[in-house]
């Protein structure tokens, strides 16, 4: 894409109410657009971003068997009156809003109950399961703090998928798999080294549940980390029954301030007995179907790696999720406008997503912006790289400068 055409434009100053740094560089590179107060629209930049963290959680969730569906935001009551979530009481996040008749409905905040519903229509005997579906999906969440950006938002996509399995041994071999998967998912979007598979609490069907914890100071959550087993323990959890379960020493764990960027659970029976999902096994006895949840926020990723990669310059995008590969910057018109162009040209027919800077700016300005955006290879064609004809490539998380003639450049990058 020419940078010439695309419609935002960098800025010197996020909103003055913006105190996260996640959202004062994805503001001021042009990646999202601050609504109201945790509420974030996102913009072409940001939207490439957000499409490739969810690219690469479909192929993961695709991989241990995953089918993708999607369902409504807009909520019957009744469903959810089922399970005793409705009542405000019990869950203080909900939005509710009215038909003109004035019955209410509620804008889903998770999706256990509609699925648990809807999947009750489907299965009958053992032939039918397991089942493992799952969506990327607007969830409304009427947060009380929403201080830290795009990672705790109001209105947030969520990738959610949930299992429905014959038995205990069937769920948790499918738990572990879904664990698998997100390990690799968080090595793929650049955090697995700040990333740890955290035990917390785990509601009433199993002891504990799993949570993605990254390490950055920017969270919420506080771990104690064991980095010899590459473990953690949620603060809220840790107690001395949770230390001997795991084989851990208080004064081996290291105390971080972390934000939860994913989270499985064990359900159990309690959505199934609530909506009476059952199954008849091979001997015709009726059973209930054992479940589990799965969520990961792919905008909370996105902020996380916006904290924990970024510099005093900007933004730094791994490749896996950067909005581009390679930021092609012409400095000068004349001859290096011709060769930029052309070599433009040759990345597009290679598809290699390129950013080109072809506006008509002083260098300083392009190069802060560069740094700003932070694509993760930077390439310059300008009179003087011509004269050796070279261009000087500079990778965005070093600090490196290389000159590499054209031909050698054609060479390595393109097809
Ligand atoms: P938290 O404790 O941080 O509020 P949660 O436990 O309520 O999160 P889950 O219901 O487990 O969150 O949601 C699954 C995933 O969705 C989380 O791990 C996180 O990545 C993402 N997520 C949850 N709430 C938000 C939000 N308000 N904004 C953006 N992403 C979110
Ligand atoms: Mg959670």
């Amino acid at each position: 894409m020419r940078q010439s055409l695309l419609f935002t434009k960098t800025r010197k100053d996020a909103p003055k109410d913006e105190i996260a740094k996640n959202a004062q560089l994805l503001i001021r590179a042009g990646f999202v657009h601050k609504e109201i107060a945790g509420v974030y629209s996102f913009l072409p930049l940001g939207l490439r971003v957000m499409n490739k963290i969810v690219g690469i959680i479909r192929e993961e969730m695709n991989s241990i068997g995953g089918q993708e569906l999607s369902l409504t935001a807009l909520q019957d009551k009744k469903i959810w009156e089922t399970s005793g979530r409705w009542d405000d009481s019990v869950v203080d996040v909900w939005f509710k809003t009215k038909l003109k008749n004035n019955s209410e409905l509620g804008l889903a905040f998770t999706h256990e109950e509609p699925l648990t519903n809807l999947v009750s229509e489907y299965v009958r005997s053992f032939r039918d399961l397991p089942v493992y579906v799952y969506q990327f999906q607007t969830k409304f969440r009427n947060e009380t703090r929403a201080k830290s950006g795009i990672m705790r938002t109001r209105e947030f996509l969520m990738k959610d998928l949930y299992s429905f399995s014959k038995n205990e041994n069937e769920h948790i071999i499918f738990y572990e798999k879904a664990k698998n998967a997100y390990v690799n998912i968080f090595n793929k979007v650049g955090l697995g080294d700040k990333t740890y598979i955290t035990f917390a609490s785990g509601g009433s069907f199993s002891k504990y549940s799993h949570e993605f914890q990254t390490i950055t100071d920017a969270g919420e959550d506080n771990i104690f980390v064991c980095k010899d087993k590459n473990i953690a323990i949620n603060k809220e959890v840790l107690n001395e029954e949770v230390l001997n379960d795991l084989g851990l020493k208080k004064e081996d764990l290291i105390e971080k301030k972390s934000v939860e960027v994913g989270n499985i659970f064990s359900l159990g029976t309690k959505f199934s007995d609530a909506f009476e999902l059952n199954y008849s096994d091979e001997s015709g006895t009726k059973k209930p179907v054992i479940m589990g949840s799965y969520g990961i926020g792919p905008a909370r990723i996105m902020g996380t790696v916006a904290e924990v990669l970024s510099d005093e310059k900007g933004l730094v995008w791994p490749d896996s999720i950067a909005p581009f590969s390679i930021h092609l910057l012409l400095l000068g018109d004349g001859n290096a406008k011709v060769e930029c162009d052309n070599i433009y040209e040759k990345l597009l027919k290679s598809n290699i997503d390129v950013l080109y800077d072809d506006r008509d700016m002083r260098a300083g300005e392009k190069f802060a912006d560069s740094d700003l955006i932070g694509i993760p290879m930077r390439v310059v064609v300008s009179e003087k790289t011509l004269q050796s004809k070279s261009v000087e490539i500079k990778y965005r998380n070093s600090d490196k400068v290389e000159i590499m003639e054209i031909s050698e450049f054609q060479k390595k990058f393109l097809k």
